[in-house]
C-alpha cells in the first residue's frame, strides 16, 4: 500500500512539473546519515522531489546505528540527545514522547582494592568541569586541551589541598581519569590533539536524554515520517550499497559509483564523514578542491573511541539506580600492570561499565586513547577475557556472582572505510588559520557556469555544533535551504 501510494505521488509530481513546463531540479545527496536525511526531507517538503540519496552502507543512519540487543535497541554510534530548545531535534520530536533524561552516577573503584572517598571524587569532578566547560577558554593558539586542563587542574588542587597531603596525592592520580573523560568527549586518541580554544557551543540547557528503548534511529524515523504513522513515510529514493568513488562538479555535475553506475544531477550535497574525506579527497573530486578546503580536511581532527555492549546471562550488579563501575588506576599499579601484562596494555584505556536503559542484562563500556585502532581488531574472546580480568581486580570484592558475558556487540568506526573515525574536533593546527576549518569545509563550490554544483554538509562542516547529531542535521537543513534559495532567486 505504501509503495503504491509512493509511485502515484511521484508520478503526480512529475506530471505536474511537465504541465507547468518547469524542469524539476535534480539533487544527489551522498550519505544517508542525519545530515543526508535532514537535507533530503527539507528539499522534499519544499517540492524538490527529484532526489537520489546514495549510501555506501547497506543501511541508512551513518553514525546513528541502533540495533536490537538484549531487551531493547542499543546505539553503537550516537546515543544521547543533548537537549535545548535551540536544538533542531527538539522541533522535530517535541510533540512525541520519545526521550527521557539519563543521569548515570559515576562510581569509581580503585586498582588496589582500597575504598574511594566519594566526596573527594565529587569535589575533583567539579573542579575539572569548571575548567573544561569554562565557556570562553582563552589561551595561546598552540595550547592543547590536555595541556590546558592539566595546568589549571594541578594549580587548583594545589591551592585547595596543599595542607592535606593524602588528598593532594589522590587528586594528582585522579588526573588520569579526567584525561580519559577529555579523550572520550573529544573522540581523540590523545588529549594533546584537540585545541584548548574551540568554537564548539553546548546546547542550552545541555541535558543528556536517552531514546528509551527505540535507539537514536527514532529521530530519522520521525524526519522521514515513518513514525508515528508509517503510512505517511516520505517517498524519497534512497539507494543502498552505492559507494561514490568520483564526483564531477564542473559544468556536468555527476557521480560515479564503485559498482559502475553513474548519476547526473543539477546539485550534489556531499555528507561523507571527515575521516572519509581525509582518506580520499585526492581521488574523489574532479576538478580537485581548492587549497583552503584541502587544508581544512587535513587539519581538522578525527580519531575514535570504541563502545562495546556486553550481554550477561543474569544481572549481577545492583539495579536500584544508575551507578557506573568506573576504573581508577594509581600510577604505581599502572606501571606494575604494564610490566606484568605487557600484551594487555590496551586494558588501561578501559574507562568503566555503564548501565543501559531498558536493558537489564546489558552493560556498555567505552575505550579511548591511542590503543583504539588495536582494540577494534582484537577478537571478541580476548575482549571478554580482558573484561573479566578488570572486573575481578576492581570489583571482585564488592559484587558476588559476577558472570561472564554470553555475547558482545560493537562496530569498528575507525577501521570501517565509510567512517574512519567517530566525531571531529578542532586541532591546535586548525585553530592557527584565520578561518575555522568547519567554515572552510562548508563553503559550496560553484561550477564555471554559475551553478551551485557541489555543497558540503555533515557534522564536520558545522561551525559550532560539530561532533553531534543535531549539528549534522543543522548542516543538512542549511545546504537544502541553500539550494531552495538558489532556485528561488534564479
Ligand atoms: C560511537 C559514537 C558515539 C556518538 N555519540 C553521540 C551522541 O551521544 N550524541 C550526538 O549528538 N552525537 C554522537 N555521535 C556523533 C554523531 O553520530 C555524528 O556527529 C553524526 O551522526 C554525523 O552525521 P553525518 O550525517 O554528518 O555523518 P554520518 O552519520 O557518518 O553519515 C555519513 C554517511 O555517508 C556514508 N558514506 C561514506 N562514504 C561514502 C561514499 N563514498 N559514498 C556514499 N556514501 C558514503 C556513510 O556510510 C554514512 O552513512 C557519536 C558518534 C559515534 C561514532
Amino acid at each position: 500500500m505504501v509503495v503504491l501510494k509512493t509511485i502515484v505521488l511521484l508520478f503526480a509530481i512529475q506530471i505536474l512539473s511537465y504541465i507547468t513546463c518547469e524542469k524539476m531540479p535534480s539533487v544527489i545527496i551522498i550519505g544517508a546519515g542525519p545530515a543526508g536525511i535532514a537535507a533530503a526531507t527539507r528539499l522534499f517538503k519544499n517540492n524538490i522531489t527529484n532526489i537520489k540519496v546514495l549510501e555506501a552502507e547497506n543501511r541508512i543512519g551513518g553514525r546513528i546505528y541502533s540495533l536490537k540487543f538484549g531487551d531493547a535497541f542499543v546505539d553503537l554510534g550516537a546515543e544521547w540527545y543533548h537537549g535545548g530548545e535551540d536544538n533542531p531535534i527538539y522541533h522535530v520530536i517535541k510533540e512525541l514522547d520519545l526521550i527521557e533524561v539519563q543521569d548515570t552516577i559515576r562510581t569509581y573503584y580503585h586498582s588496589s582494592g582500597k575504598d574511594i572517598n566519594k566526596d573527594l571524587v565529587a569535589e575533583l569532578r567539579n573542579i575539572f568541569f569548571s575548567i573544561y566547560y569554562a565557556s570562553n577558554i582563552k589561551t595561546d593558539k598552540d595550547v592543547s586541551i590536555g595541556q590546558y586542563v592539566k595546568e589549571k587542574y594541578l594549580k587548583a588542587i594545589d591551592e585547595r589541598y596543599r595542607n592535606a597531603s593524602e588528598k593532594l596525592e589522590f587528586a594528582k592520580e585522579f588526573l588520569d581519569v579526567l584525561k580519559k573523560d577529555v579523550e572520550l568527549f573529544q573522540g581523540a586518541f590523545s588529549w594533546n590533539e584537540p585545541s584548548a580554544e574551540s568554537d564548539y557551543i553546548e546546547t542550552s540547557p545541555s541535558i543528556l536524554y536517552h531514546w528509551k528503548n527505540r535507539g537514536y534511529k527514532a529521530v530519522l524515523d520521525v524526519l522521514l515520517q515513518k513514525y508515528p504513522d508509517p503510512e505517511k513515510e516520505l517517498p524519497i529514493e534512497i539507494l543502498l550499497n552505492k559507494e561514490v568513488k568520483q564526483i564531477f562538479w564542473n559544468n556536468e555535475v555527476s557521480v560515479k559509483c564503485t559498482d559502475g553506475s553513474e548519476y547526473k544531477a543539477d546539485h550534489i550535497i556531499l555528507t561523507v564523514p571527515l575521516g572519509v574525506l581525509k582518506d580520499r579527497y585526492a581521488q574523489l573530486f574532479n576538478p580537485e578542491l581548492p587549497q583552503e578546503k584541502q587544508n581544512a580536511i587535513n587539519e581538522l581532527g578525527i580519531s575514535a573511541v570504541q563502545k562495546i555492549f556486553f550481554h550477561f546471562p543474569k544481572q549481577w550488579w545492583p539495579n536500584n539506580n544508575f551507578h557506573s563501575i568506573d576504573f581508577f588506576w594509581t600510577e604505581e599499579d599502572r606501571v606494575r600492570f604494564l610490566k606484568e601484562k605487557k600484551d594487555k596494555s590496551w586494558l588501561l584505556g578501559f574507562t568503566g561499565l555503564y548501565p543501559t536503559p531498558y536493558n537489564p542484562n546489558v552493560l556498555q563500556t567505552w575505550f579511548c586513547g591511542e590503543n583504539v585502532p588495536k582494540i577494534e581488531l582484537l577478537p571478541d574472546e580476548e575482549i571478554i577475557n580482558g573484561l573479566m580480568l578488570m572486573l575481578n581486580r576492581f570489583v571482585g570484592k564488592y559484587f558476588e556472582n559476577i558472570t561472564t558475558p554470553d555475547s558482545l556487540l560493537r562496530f569498528n568506526w575507525y577501521e570501517q572505510s565509510h567512517f574512519r573515525g567517530t566525531y571531529s574536533y578542532q586541532t591546535v593546527k586548525s585553530r592557527q588559520r584565520n578561518i575555522s576549518g568547519q567554515i572552510a569545509l562548508s563553503k559550496p563550490m560553484q561550477a564555471e557556469n554559475g551553478k551551485m554544483a557541489l555543497l558540503f554538509a555533515g557534522e564536520a562542516t558545522n561551525p559550532t555544533h560539530y561532533r553531534t547529531v543535531h549539528g549534522a542535521m543543522e548542516t543538512g537543513f542549511r545546504e537544502a535551504d541553500r539550494i531552495i534559495n538558489f532556485i528561488k532567486n534564479k
